[in-house]
């Protein structure tokens, strides 16, 4: 099973992720723990994203794409996997493509969750509240300030990849605003049609 969740931050898609993960056997594979996880480490990839991940911009396409190109081919990966925050521009939608098709592998659904914007700002409030509520660290984007800048990047650059997946029929989209079980069922019939 390969999927790919779409939605602007705040969406519910690693929330929804966990839940597939766990009832599919499959990977999640999200280049923004990735990404946040080599800025920990302070790798060379860390040191080149964290201001652009601390602003709310996008990193450079290639850097994610190189990432996802070697991830997708460790073994845990091999049942299936579901990519969150990734494709976020039609440039990594092209290039994921081309690299799945060089890998032998198909793609099974791409749902998007789809949410109203006023309600992103409280939701991504709210995930502050709880991480810090059970003692972890807000992350650094997680502000008013960059939540503008990255919700100004989904509508511009990652909105077009739901257009992108639409024209080629693969698109399933699925109302976010709906409580968690509920998304979780309709996703499941997302894929199963
Ligand atoms: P996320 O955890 O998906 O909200 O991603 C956090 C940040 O990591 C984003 O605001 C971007 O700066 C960066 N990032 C994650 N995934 C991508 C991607 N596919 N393309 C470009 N930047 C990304």
């Amino acid at each position: 099973m390969r999927l790919i969740l779409l939605g602007p931050p705040g969406a519910g898609k690693g929330t929804q992720a966990a839940r597939l993960v766990a009832k599919y056997g499959i990977v999640q594979l999200s280049t923004g723990d990735m990404l946040r996880a080599a800025v920990s480490a302070g790798t060379p990839l860390g040191v080149q994203a964290k201001e652009i991940m601390n602003r709310g911009d996008l990193v450079p396409d290639r850097l994610v794409i190189d990432l996802i190109d070697q991830r997708i081919d460790a073994p845990d990966a091999a049942p299936g996997f579901i990519l969150d925050g990734f494709p976020r521009t039609v440039a990594q939608a092209e290039a994921l493509d081309a690299l799945l098709e060089k890998k032998n592998m198909r793609l099974d659904a791409v749902v998007e969750l789809v949410i109203d914007e006023s309600e992103l700002l409280s939701r991504v409030e709210n995930r502050v509240r709880e991480t810090l509520r059970a003692g972890g660290a807000a992350r650094a984007d997680d502000n008013p300030e960059s939540l503008k800048i990255r919700l100004e990047a989904y509508r511009k650059q990652t909105a077009p990849v739901s257009a992108y997946y639409a024209c080629k029929g693969a698109l399933k989209q699925v109302d976010g605003m709906e409580p968690i079980e509920t998304v979780g069922q309709a996703i499941d019939r997302a894929i199963a049609a």
